[in-house]
């Protein structure tokens, strides 16, 4: 399902520009804007000092959720984020597997009553599951959770069960750079955007200046419209093109997940922290996951590191409803930093997940945008709207079909039992590839 742009559809190249967009940042916002600009028929090249998926993108949970929690609070989130999670199993079926849920109810002080509301709060959240093809929640007995669940422990009122997504971030970002690379698109990876050079009398964008981290070599794209995508480095970025980092101002949200050696539950399970915070214990893939915490970050970007402080944090908030997790191997951790919109006051969990695009013309750099904010889950429409503000700048006729486009290799179902066999390989090994690979692996 390759649909190429058609000449007709490209704009008017400007005779003293390289590339018509400049994106920094191989992150799930960088290269959805890569491929969608890509698509509309815009020449892209697009700048990742690192690896894809380094930052926030590879070190997420790796949920295409709804975002449960941010229901009462940002309900526009919670639509945008299963509508797109809709959009993105279409495109990639092969890369999503669903996460049934558990949530269990102490028998604490106000157990019976809150356990009764949150029966309500679930039920509202039934509402948008058929945007993501999730099943509604049910309510459950103690006696029926601990069947689905024996380790489950403590006294319980109950509990529910619900539905959510899960995705391998990294992946994702991979198959969005491919599908711009297919269509066109020049993907730098270990290349560092040092300076974003403007025109002295008007502000204006001319050119980034970069530089290879392996070979040290220097160079220099000439562009007309530069889309800062880097996350929580954004108020960096924008000091690159000599503006204060308060024109992109962002509250970094340090996160971290404990790593287990293997599938510790049939079900992902809710858990509470010490001060009452959400956390979970989840089947990932052939290991199981805890997650996360949400602390302001001052540190270096890129150097995040969960300390073992956070760690102990997560194991005692899922021992108080799955002791077993004391007994269980920890093989590792990771950590990343959210791009959370600015705001002074609120507590890190109260943070909007709202995502929002600057233009920079607004401070004197017109063709600079910064996109800050957002979710892996809603990243598609992000890059949607970002995309749409440059075929309006470029005077593009082209509408967004990356709702409807396959990424590279989610245009069929392939079996993978048949591919093992096929290949003579295992059929985990099968399996495994059709994962990561979908109808490419065959
Ligand atoms: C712990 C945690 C859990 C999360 N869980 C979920 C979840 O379950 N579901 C969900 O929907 N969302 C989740 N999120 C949010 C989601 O991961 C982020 O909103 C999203 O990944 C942000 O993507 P991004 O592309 O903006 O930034 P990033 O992925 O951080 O990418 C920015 C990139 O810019 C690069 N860069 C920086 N400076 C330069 C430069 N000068 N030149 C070139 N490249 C540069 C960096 O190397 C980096 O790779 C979570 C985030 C965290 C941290």
């Amino acid at each position: 399902m390759t649909i190429l742009p058609s000449s007709a559809a490209r704009p008017a190249r400007r005779a003293d520009t390289d590339v018509d967009v400049v994106v920094i940042g191989g992150g799930v916002n960088g290269v959805g804007v890569a491929r969608d600009a890509s698509q509309r028929g815009l020449k892209v090249a697009l700048f990742e000092r690192n690896d894809l998926a380094f930052g926030a993108s590879g070190n997420s949970s790796g949920m295409i959720h709804g975002g449960l929690r941010y229901l009462t609070s940002d309900p526009h989130v919670t639509e945008n984020s299963c509508r797109d999670s809709g959009h993105i199993q279409a495109i990639a079926p092969h890369l999503l597997f669903r996460i049934p849920f558990l949530v269990p109810f102490e028998d604490a002080r106000h157990g019976r009553i809150l356990y009764t509301l949150a029966d309500g709060f679930f039920e509202a959240y039934d509402k948008y599951q058929p945007l993501k093809r999730g099943k509604p929640h049910a309510r459950l007995s103690p006696d029926e959770l601990r069947r689905l669940e024996p380790g489950l422990h403590g006294d319980l009122v109950g509990g529910f069960s619900f539905d959510e997504w899960g995705i391998d971030g990294a992946r994702l970002c991979i198959a969005n750079a491919v599908d711009a690379i297919e269509r066109g698109a020049k993907v730098y990876v270990g290349h560092t955007v040092e300076r974003v050079e403007r025109r002295e009398d008007t502000g204006e964008v001319v050119a980034v200046r970069y530089r290879d981290r392996v070979t040290g070599e220097g160079g220099r794209l000439r562009t007309s419209t530069v889309v800062n995508a880097t996350g929580a480095w954004s108020p960096i970025t924008a000091s690159l093109a000599g503006l204060p980092a308060a024109s992109s101002r962002v509250r970094p949200g340090k996160g971290v997940h404990v790593v287990f050696d293997r599938r510790l539950t049939n079900y992902a399970i809710m858990a509470r922290t010490i001060d009452g915070r959400q956390i979970f214990l989840e089947p990932w893939q052939n290991m199981s996951v805890i997650g996360t915490t949400d602390d302001d970050f001052y540190g270096d970007l890129d150097q995040v590191r969960a300390t073992s402080e956070e760690v102990r944090y997560l194991v005692q908030g899922i021992a108080r409803v799955f002791p077993q997790i004391h007994e269980a191997r920890a093989i590792g951790t990771y950590a990343g930093v959210r791009p959370t919109l600015y705001a002074y006051g609120p507590t890190e969990d109260a943070l909007s997940r709202e995502h929002q695009i600057i233009d920079h013309a607004a401070h004197g750099a017109p063709g600079l945008y910064s996109m800050i904010g957002g979710k892996l889950a809603s990243f598609r429409l992000f890059a949607q709207e970002m995309t749409d503000v440059l075929a309006r700048r470029f005077d593009l006729g082209a509408r967004c079909v990356t709702h409807t486009t396959a990424l590279p290799g989610g245009d069929r179902p392939v079996d993978a039992l048949a591919l093992s066999r096929r290949m003579e390989i295992d059929a985990v090994a099968a399996r495994r590839l059709v994962y990561r690979h979908g109808s490419r692996a065959l």
